[in-house]
């Protein structure tokens, strides 16, 4: 059976040391020490340590193997994202790391299917870099879960969404920059609390502010099962309906409605939670997720699925036709 697995970080090896070249700001560089892993420098700040199957194609597929998955959609490591710089800094290196995201898939194309990143801090560019994404073949791209603090409700966003839309890019939302980082540091609270509340926050944004409603044909996966949203829906819909005045101010219908118009990763790490995914969403809005290759991420591809005991058309739905319909690909493009 063909595995797609659509939610998988990567960076060049080889880049500008960006805090140089711009002379401001704490831009990620890598530091390599030893061959085999490399230091993830933040500013002059370590950030976390890196192993190769970060940047290395051959090492990933080999990796991928293992777990019988044939394709990898990459994208940045949201740290990259830096929507905080100079928007013409940051568009600069967004175009470096499309450019060899691009490159990659242009030399393994059964293997690796690439997502774009933007410089969402100014539309105009964002909505450049995003076209010049669709022009390299990209299917789609990747932000953040808010920009600078702002939520993606914001009418400043919406030309950008509009312009996925009409270019047919798909959307992945990723979290960031978590909400209340600063008084969570302890216990890895920010990864573990913060990143479900952000992608709920960046749902019920996108949601409540009408997008959905206004751009029925905008593909959006929400990673991490879609984060606290779809086992807080009650508590949404609940909030929609009795205090109409606060919630249902830009859009009047029920958030329950979207339920399966966007697309979320399985990334539950629990059986039990994913059987009730799928039941919110259906099998063909469930993608094959892991995070690969960060250890929060599900790194056996999946296997817990297999183990479900679910009909093997929703397995195959997961593991492959719900990614294709999602970046709108050909199957037979991948076997
Ligand atoms: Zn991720």
């Amino acid at each position: 059976m063909l595995k797609i697995d659509m939610h998988t970080h990567i960076i060049p090896v080889e880049m500008p040391n960006w805090t140089e070249k711009f002379g401001y700001g704490d831009f990620i560089y890598l530091q390599q020490d030893q061959p085999g892993t490399a230091k993830m420098m933040k500013g002059n700040r370590f950030f976390r340590e890196i192993r190769e199957n970060c940047w290395d194609p051959d090492v990933r597929i080999k990796e991928y193997a293992e777990h019988d998955t044939q394709v990898q959609v990459v994208c940045t490591i949201p740290v990259m994202f830096s929507y905080w710089a100079v928007p013409e800094d940051c568009l600069e290196l967004s175009k470096f790391l499309n450019d060899h995201i691009a490159d990659l898939v242009a030399r393994y194309p059964k293997n690796y299917i690439g997502l774009g990143t933007l410089p969402m801090q100014d539309t105009d560019l964002a909505i450049e870099e995003l076209e010049r994404c669709k022009s390299l073949g990209l299917p789609g791209v990747q932000i953040g879960s808010n920009i600078n603090n702002e939520n993606l409700s914001e009418p400043r966003f919406f030309p950008l969404f509009e312009a996925c839309a009409d270019l047919g890019m798909a959307v992945m939302v990723h979290p960031w920059e978590m909400m209340g980082m600063k008084h969570m540091t302890k216990y890895w609270l920010p990864w573990l609390v913060g990143m479900p509340a952000e992608t709920s926050r960046a749902m019920c944004s996108m949601i409540f502010s009408g997008i959905f409603e206004k751009l029925p044909e905008l593909r959006v996966d929400f990673v991490h099962a879609g984060g606290s949203f779809l086992s807080t829906i009650g508590r949404i819909e609940h909030g929609f309906n009795c205090r109409p005045d606060l919630v249902a101010i830009d859009n009047p219908v029920n958030p329950r409605e979207y339920l399966g118009k966007f697309w979320v990763d399985c990334i539950t790490h629990d059986p039990r939670m994913l059987e009730y995914v799928l039941e919110m969403q259906g099998s063909r809005r469930v993608t094959l997720g892991s995070d690969y290759p960060f250890p929060l991420g599900d790194l056996t591809i999946g296997k817990f699925i297999t183990e479900m005991d679910l009909p093997e058309e929703v397995v195959e739905n997961i593991f492959c036709n719900a990614t294709l319909e999602w970046l709108d690909l050909k199957k037979e493009d991948y076997v």
